[in-house]
């Protein structure tokens, strides 16, 4: 995909390209201008991100000159916290703050991304309102690669996630590397990516304790839940012998059930059936390494 084929080259109105990713915008006549200039409402006409939480979908006006290319992806790095924080004006910080919320969602749910492109007349950034010339509605979807709550820092990429199992830290952007107590004022521990998307792809997207397939997300990946078995706070080891995939059920009960002591031993034995039953291939090396702590 050529990045200039997404350079909008029409003046089309916010309004009409939110309506055309099925976002009801009857609420834009309601003011004093009418049906008439809904398209100029002021609540609505200069805000940067839409939501629709019974359609579960996010659109984001991004520009045209921030987009990238990296991987033979189309990408656009983010912070609109920092965004939020240099704004010039209070009601750009305010739209900031909120464009800020709907990535949040769409990271934290899942929710689908449309994205209106907006190029040309951009105003300088002390000038309230920046507005653009020329949009277009990006026909594909995009969704929240990364993003990461500490900073931020949010990666958006177009297209559908290619992640086809994902657990419950798939959504945040979690560091490379072994697992740690990170300094914290709560105990936080990272997991090892490698281990998770192995655990993930041994199951399959189905519960390795009760073989019940995984709910189906919006984006279309299958959604499972990591567990450690020994947890990470008792020393367990982040390796592939310590993590289960489990429905969100199972883990719940993992965690908090009446026979937890005893679930925790049975699902330890059935952790290392399937381990063994597992024939390494020459392309599942990488993922036996694994095997090793990270
Ligand atoms: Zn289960
Ligand atoms: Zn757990």
């Amino acid at each position: 995909m050529d990045i200039e084929l997404l350079k909008p080259t029409d003046r089309l109105r916010v309004m009409d390209l939110v309506e055309a990713t099925g976002i009801d915008v009857s609420d834009w006549a309601k003011f004093k201008g009418g049906v008439e200039k809904a398209a100029s409402n002021p609540k609505y006409c200069y805000e940067w991100s839409y939501e629709d939480h019974s359609k579960k979908i996010i659109v984001l006006n991004l520009w045209y000159e921030n987009l990238s290319e990296k991987n033979g992806e189309i990408i656009q790095n983010l912070n609109l916290r920092d965004t939020a924080k240099n704004a010039a004006s209070s009601p750009q910080s305010r739209r900031a703050t909120k464009m800020d919320f709907s990535l949040q969602k769409a990271a934290r749910l899942n929710w689908p991304v449309r994205v209106i492109i907006c190029d040309g007349g951009r105003r300088d950034s002390n000038s309230t309102k920046s507005s653009a010339d020329r949009r277009l509605l990006d026909s594909e979807q995009w969704y929240v690669k990364s993003y990461s709550s500490d900073s931020g820092d949010c990666v958006l990429v177009r297209g559908t996630s290619t992640e086809f199992f994902i657990d419950q830290f798939s959504i945040e952007n979690i560091p490379i590397g072994e697992a740690k107590r990170k300094e914290a004022t709560t105990s936080v521990y990272e997991r090892s990516p490698q281990v998770r998307n192995y655990i993930l792809k041994r199951a399959g997207g189905f519960c390795e304790w009760c073989g019940q397939e995984g709910f189906k997300t919006l984006s279309g990946s299958v959604y499972l839940e990591t567990h450690h078995i020994q947890p990470l706070s008792e020393n367990g080891s982040d390796t592939v012998d310590n993590v289960v995939a489990l429905c969100p059920n199972h883990h719940r009960e993992a965690h908090f059930g009446e026979s937890a002591v005893q679930f925790r031993k049975e699902l330890a034995s059935r952790v290392e059936k399937l381990n063994k039953s597992i024939q390494p291939t020459a392309n599942a090396s990488a993922d036996f390494g694994a095997r090793l702590k990270i």
